[in-house]
């Protein structure tokens, strides 16, 4: 897409994000009338996450060249992951200590609020999670996770035929290149999908004073985890300007139209596509964009682990439990793994908090405290990690070397 083409849609889409608020504000339920169209767009997106994701990783691992150079971008990779995770929980944890959101909450809100559909999830399911006995199947039900694991594994076995492997790595470039196109065909309908998202949200939600007098109740709460997710956007940055020695504007400029797309969608699977046309437009070297970024997308989520910290210790302060510096680590730990096995997907996150609140032992049905607007929070919580995968592309593109292509 041409860079007037890219200005313009992001642009468009800012514009719409505060038209669509400002709908939904105004007119309420009405809005809900809208819906259709967020559903198209945001339905078009996901059409292209599977084959996008098996050509991308499949041709990003296999222009690697051997199992060296897969094993340093794994390497690299996931101690990017697992470095801004970490300080993303530590953040949240500082934040919970220093506000204390949770001190005073009524409790009463928990019988009144909808019951949370809270599945059981414990750390072993979290390692199965990456494996899955049907490739078809896991793709079928979107479950990304196995698909990109079996797809490295077929690009490295692909690699060690030589000359044989060639028609087939060929197949998958074109592939990728293909789906890279019908992007940016979707990308026109951007502006008009995030409109109604936005305004159909916000209309479900009551309008804007419904939604106002939700957020009042839990104000505290919400301060807490966006002043949180505004801090880890700093840190990211200045690890985009410092490590990866790129000016930040201008890096937003290129990947503004994948945060607002995950700010409208709050799914970071579906907005998958439009950030690895960010990122590519950005001139990140292609082998680290497609091989981090639908990783990143799965496992990588900085706003959702400092999410899980917040609520956990709001939850915690709530019921009148003090977590000692032992728990607090236990959540630093627990945060961590949630967040890795939260699908890319709305509202994953409140799911995977039962590891949580289970390993220091506070009540699930806590969760039910902070239902009310967590729907809201999901969009920023899922901004920060689309945010976390693009830098952590463009860091690991520079750390190992490669040149923008
Ligand atoms: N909606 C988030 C995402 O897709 C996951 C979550 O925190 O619920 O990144």
């Amino acid at each position: 897409m041409s860079w007037n083409a890219e200005r313009l849609i992001a642009w468009g889409m800012g514009a719409a994000i505060v038209a669509g608020g400002a709908a939904g504000y105004v007119w309420g339920p009405a809005m809900q009338s809208v819906t259709w169209m967020g559903e198209l767009f945001l339905t078009a997106l996901k059409m292209l996450i599977v084959p996008l994701v098996a050509a991308s990783v499949i041709s990003g691992v296999a222009g690697l060249g051997d199992v060296r150079g897969l094993g340093r971008m794994g390497g690299v990779s996931v101690a990017y992951y697992a470095t801004t995770t970490l300080v993303a929980v530590a953040i949240g944890l500082v934040m919970a200590n220093l506000w204390q959101p949770g001190a005073g909450v009524p409790l009463g809100q928990t019988a009144n609020a909808p019951k949370p559909h809270v599945a059981e999830v414990g750390a072993t399911d979290l390692i199965l999670s990456f494996v899955h006995p049907n490739i078809i199947g896991a793709a079928a039900k979107m479950k990304l996770l196995p698909v990109i694991v079996f797809c490295i594994a077929f690009a490295a076995a692909l690699s060690t035929l030589g000359e044989r492997g060639r028609p087939v790595l060929a197949f998958f470039e074109g592939l990728n290149e293909a789906m890279m196109t019908m992007v940016r065909w979707i990308m026109a309908l951007a502006p008009l999908g995030v409109f109604a998202l936005i305004a159909s949200r916000l209309g479900a939600a009551g309008g804007g004073e419904a939604f106002l007098a939700q957020l009042a109740g839990l104000g505290r709460y919400a301060l807490t985890v966006l002043s949180g997710l505004l801090t880890h956007a700093i840190v990211l940055s200045l690890l985009l300007w410092l490590v990866a020695r790129r000016p930040v504007a201008a890096y937003l400029g290129h990947v503004g139209a994948a945060l607002m797309t995950a700010f409208s969608t709050a799914s970071s699977s579906a907005t998958l596509p439009v950030t690895m046309e960010g990122v590519r437009e950005a001139g990140v070297p292609r082998e680290a964009r497609r091989f981090v970024l639908p990783l990143g997308a799965t496992v990588n989520m900085d706003g959702t682990a400092l999410y899980e910290a917040v609520a956990a210790l709001f939850i915690a302060q709530a019921y009148g439990v003090t977590l000692d510096f032992g728990q607090q680590l236990l959540v630093l730990v627990t945060a961590t793994m949630a967040a890795i096995g939260a699908a890319g997907i709305p509202e994953a996150g409140l799911v995977t908090m039962v590891i949580v609140l289970e390993a220091v032992g506070l009540p699930t049905e806590g969760i039910g405290l902070i239902l009310a607007i967590d729907w809201f929070l999901d969009r920023c919580r899922t901004t920060i990690n689309v945010y976390g995968d693009s830098v952590g592309a463009a860091v690991v593109g520079r750390l190992l070397g490669g040149g923008a292509r």
